[in-house]
């Protein structure tokens, strides 16, 4: 068997009975949409983040999606945002009519430069969308205090930052909502597509009901808005409030594995994540950086190690987003590191002898 980067069946082989048993439960209920399960795992998932709600929606594109439009962003409205993202994060701002707005990343943390947020604020800005990335949160503080001075709303892409924190705070905590996924890859991953948009805020929350189930209150049969359907499914749900409950588990073996590659492969000159001060790493991804990267990850396939790059082509890169007008070159820290960053496999079951093997091979090729 070829090492890749993600593999859930092992973590499938040691909870299979609890997974069954969550199948079973929803197909025993008698109810097969938005029936108890979604409702339990949405108090459960805002409990956790110690949030009032939580709506459950298909997918974590459509969770950034109903996101901006339940805080009012829509067609002519700017959001900033980074162009080192999964491409959804964008393909959402612009599915409702915004334009993306694109600041460059860290050079250390690879996240959202907060100090180029300000001069990217145009009068037609009505968004700041910070991704945390690979698990880490963007420095919070001075997004916050450009909101609140210029009458912005925050939303937090959380989809690869289950269970992190930032100086204390839950990711998906401290913005005016924050969008999940948990496509099964995600740090909560389901068994199939899911997603949850979380907010304090009641009206936020109500709309993004309507907005889900579409255009309705749940109890009603009139459209005001029209919406979309975008329901999170009865069965995803059960098996997630199942996770949720081994969330810090997962948190804890992820946090190890890291552990394990900084200790194998310190003295390399790979460059290894870096943590910034205050923050709770969930390591979603574990994202390392070499000039040499393609050379290194060829070399690797002939130990039958294929690797990711998380991600290759920096949007603002992409043929579909070039209306957006942004040239090669006007985002020299994403474009530099799109060139130079690869993912180590990374999930709470990998398996010792593999990671070893991993550590290894890399340590002989560089
Ligand atoms: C995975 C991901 C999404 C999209 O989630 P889906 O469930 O695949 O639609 C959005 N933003 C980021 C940062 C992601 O990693």
């Amino acid at each position: 068997m070829p090492t890749r980067v993600w593999d859930y069946l092992p973590e499938y082989e040691a909870e299979r009975d609890d997974i069954m048993d969550a199948v079973e439960t929803v197909f025993r209920s008698g109810r097969l949409i938005l029936g108890e399960s979604v409702s339990s795992f949405e108090a459960e998932f805002a409990a956790y983040h110690g949030v009032r709600h939580c709506t459950g929606v298909d997918n974590g594109t459509n969770a950034v999606k109903l996101g901006l439009q339940a805080l009012g962003v829509g067609p002519g409205d700017e959001v900033v945002t980074v162009s080192n993202t999964a491409a959804p994060t964008v393909v959402a701002i612009d599915s409702v009519g915004a334009t993306p707005v694109f600041v460059d990343v860290d050079p250390a943390t690879y996240l959202m430069d907060v100090s180029r947020a300000e001069a990217a604020i145009t009068p037609r800005t009505r968004c700041l969308l910070p991704v945390h990335l690979y698990g880490q949160c963007v420095d919070m503080a001075p997004l916050e205090r450009l909101a609140a001075e210029r009458g912005l709303v925050i939303l937090e892409d959380c989809a690869q930052a289950h269970g992190a924190r930032h100086h204390g705070r839950p990711a998906g905590s401290m913005g005016h909502a924050a969008a999940f996924s948990f496509y099964p890859t995600k740090v909560l991953g389901a068994y199939g597509d899911g997603g949850a948009v979380i907010t304090d805020d009641a009206d936020v929350d109500r709309r993004l009901r309507r907005l889900r189930y579409y255009g309705m209150e749940d109890v009603y049969y009139v459209v005001e808005t029209p919406g979309h359907n975008a329901r999170l499914d009865e069965v995803q749900a059960e098996i997630l409030r199942r996770k949720l409950g081994r969330l810090d588990h997962y948190l804890a073996a992820r946090r190890a594995v890291a552990a394990r590659y900084a200790e194998g492969l310190a003295g390399t000159d790979l460059v290894l994540p870096v943590t910034a001060e205050g923050n709770e790493h969930a390591y979603y991804l574990y994202v390392v950086r070499h000039p040499r990267r393609d050379a290194i990850l060829e070399a690797l396939r002939a130990h039958d190690i294929h690797l990711n790059v998380s991600y290759p082509w920096p949007v603002h890169t992409m043929s579909g987003f070039a209306h957006l007008g942004r040239r090669p070159g006007s985002l020299p820290v994403t474009e530099s590191l799109a060139r130079e960053i690869f993912s180590l496999p990374m999930y709470p079951s990998l398996p010792a002898g593999l990671q070893e093997k991993v550590i290894a091979a890399l340590r002989s090729v560089l």
